[in-house]
């Protein structure tokens, strides 16, 4: 798994890179946390699903 994503990102406004912040394994599947590389909004994702803004 890579530890950067490109995500858009709502407060830059426009795509950014994201980093791996933290990971942790759930029943629903490995779940992670990244941040925006600019601005640090916080993005959780579940088994690759953008799940909600942290
Ligand atoms: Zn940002």
């Amino acid at each position: 798994m890579s530890l950067e994503i490109e995500h858009h990102c709502p407060q830059c406004g426009g795509r950014e890179t994201f980093w791996r912040s933290a990971s942790t394994n759930l029943h629903l599947g490995l779940k992670t946390k990244w941040r925006c590389s600019e601005c640090d909004y916080g993005l959780v994702r579940i088994d690759g699903e953008i799940n909600s803004a942290a």
